[in-house]
């Protein structure tokens, strides 16, 4: 059976999928999420490992250690090196933590809240939604 909401990678050699409508869905705009990215923030949802399946490829990990000081590994496309979601989250057990843009159909799924605002940058206008200097509490 299919699921609710599927994503890929640019060239589409990884594909993912999922049935969790998420609870929590951040803009953040941490100098990690810029950096990973290469933009200003980024979107990102929890969706439970048990749900998140990668139905084709093999996504590439990388272990990072984030601003927070806690580990993760940030999983990309080998081939296109587009970022798909991210694995092991110390500080999430148990959560998959799922880029927006990559959905297939990303105007499916809203941010619920902005985060690290004190890294936003001065011309990005806040979103109406709560705002969190750092990590949300
Ligand atoms: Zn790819
Ligand atoms: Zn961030």
């Amino acid at each position: 059976m299919s699921k609710k909401y599927t994503g890929q990678c640019a060239c589409g050699a990884v594909k993912f999928a999922f049935d969790t409508d998420p609870d929590f869905v951040a803009s953040c705009h941490c100098l990690d999420c810029k950096r990973a990215s290469g933009g200003e923030a980024a979107t990102f949802f929890g969706v439970p490992e048990s749900d998140f399946t990668v139905i084709s490829g093999q996504p590439k990990p990388h272990h990072y250690i984030a601003e927070s000081g806690k580990g993760l590994d940030r999983n990309f496309c080998p081939d296109c090196g587009a970022r798909l979601f991210t694995t092991n989250l110390e500080s999430f057990p148990g959560l998959v933590f799922v880029m927006l843009g990559s959905l297939d159909r990303p105007e499916l799924i809203q941010p619920k809240l902005e985060m690290f605002t004190k890294r936003r940058l001065k011309w990005v206008k806040p979103l109406h939604l709560p705002q969190f200097e750092s990590m949300p509490h």
